[in-house]
């Protein structure tokens, strides 16, 4: 699962997939004195951009198209790298060692990373409603919301809830239908999607909790059901997938040379001794990165990371850290339900996760907790005078 040694100006390097993971990868690959020739392809025929705008500020309008961008364009071409927008890979060609382009087209490789993220999972009853994953989605349903009407939103999870708080912001009538007892309920847990259903109650979204099949209405819909991770063309390859790109700490995959990054792949964490698979923005970046220089040769990898992602829903802005594992039970900092409070999630009273409702100082502190895997008590947790950087000294 290692590179071959060599990586000098003649070695090319292609990474497939343009989102925020596949344009980490070629700034790792820089930084770690990667001086061959770097080609990112991607099917969007867009730069790399800040996905997560797509179901808030651009929503929004309050973050325009001109500000959704990873990077100035400039420095595309400063650090030579060729960009192939709006081109859809459709073979990894292993065997040749060249991939090829939708167009036929072929690009040759002496080191590959895949970082094709994700896809919306889509409902086969549903295949006419809006699906929420690029840019151009985004546009079409900036032009609904805008229009006033009426939405449903099938799924009350992070982009359910948070088009949910665009659209009423912008004064729609909104349905949201929720399979599960609470909105937000596998990550955050009974108590906070409770809390998150009262949110949205109160702002007035018509919220169906437990439903157990898809609403007949005239309204568009919206299908925020979760996403999967596109890995056709690792799995036509034969490489190793089980829910995401089996790939170890460096982004190796089972095939030498063949590297992958992001939503896509189910990486080895030191930090929780186990193979994870995340879907945050930042997390896409870091390993991204860590990719990039562990392909450029370097053994010296930046630290592991506790996932941290974030969701702004009304005026509140949610926290999260950890890697979404089982708890025991949870701890409160602060008045739960009066912003700013802060959820500890406990298992066998050893801290996993945060989440915090506009108080994202604690979320930090305890996610540095969790990376330095130091002790901290249920009492000090509890203790808003108690501040979390004392467990780090
Ligand atoms: C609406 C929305 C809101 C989000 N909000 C948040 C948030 O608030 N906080 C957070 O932490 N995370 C959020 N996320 C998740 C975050 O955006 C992802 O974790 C991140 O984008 C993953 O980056 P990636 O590069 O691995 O994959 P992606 O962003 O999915 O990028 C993969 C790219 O590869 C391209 N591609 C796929 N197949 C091919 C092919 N065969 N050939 C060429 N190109 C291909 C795709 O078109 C895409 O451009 C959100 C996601 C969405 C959709």
């Amino acid at each position: 699962m290692v590179a071959s040694p060599s990586a000098g100006a003649g070695t090319k390097a292609v990474i497939v997939g343009a989102g925020p993971a596949g344009d980490a990868v070629w700034g790792g690959l820089r930084d770690g004195g990667f001086d061959g020739q770097i080609t990112l392809i991607g099917s969007e025929g867009e730069l790399p951009y800040e996905r997560p705008h797509l179901s808030k500020g651009y929503l929004m309008g309050t973050v325009p198209h001109s500000r959704i961008g990873l990077r100035p364009a400039a420095q595309y071409r400063d650090f030579g790298i060729d960009l192939m927008l709006g081109h859809r890979v459709v073979d990894l060609g292993l065997e040749h060692r060249a991939v090829v382009i939708e167009n036929g087209d072929t690009v040759a490789w002496d080191r590959l990373c895949i970082a094709t993220g994700s896809d919306a999972r889509r409902l086969p009853e549903l295949p006419d409603a809006i699906y929420l994953r690029e840019l151009p989605e985004a546009e079409s349903l900036r032009m609904l919301i805008d229009r006033g009407g009426g939405l449903d939103i099938i799924g009350a999870g992070f982009i359910g809830c948070e088009v949910a708080a665009v659209a009423r912001q912008k004064g729609g009538e909104v349905h949201v239908h929720e399979a599960l007892a609470q909105p937000l309920l596998r990550v955050l847990g009974p108590e906070l999607g409770a809390y998150f259903a009262d949110v949205h109650r109160s702002h007035g979204v018509e919220l169906q909790l437990n439903v157990t099949s898809a609403p007949r209405s005239e309204r568009p819909t919206l299908v925020g059901v979760g996403s999967v991770p596109r890995t056709e063309l690792a799995e036509r390859a034969g490489l190793e997938v089980d829910r995401g790109v089996v790939v170890d700490e460096r982004g190796g995959t089972s095939a030498p040379d063949v590297f992958a990054a992001g939503d896509v792949t189910r990486f080895f964490s030191p930090l929780y001794d186990a193979h994870i698979r995340v879907e945050h923005f930042q997390t896409a970046q870091r390993q991204g990165y860590a990719v990039g220089v562990a392909i450029a040769g370097d053994a010296e990898l930046p630290p592991d990371e506790v996932p941290w992602f974030w969701s702004d829903q009304y005026d509140l802005n949610l926290q999260y850290a950890g890697a979404g594992l089982p708890w025991d039970r949870t701890i409160t900092r602060g008045q739960f339900g009066k912003p700013p409070f802060t959820v500890f999630y406990m298992q066998s009273s050893k801290l996993i996760a945060v989440a915090g409702i506009n108080d994202h100082h604690h979320v930090a502190r305890a996610r540095r907790v969790m990376a330095a895997r130091k002790t901290v008590t249920e009492q000090q947790l509890a203790d808003p005078g108690f501040d979390l950087r004392r467990v780090l000294a």
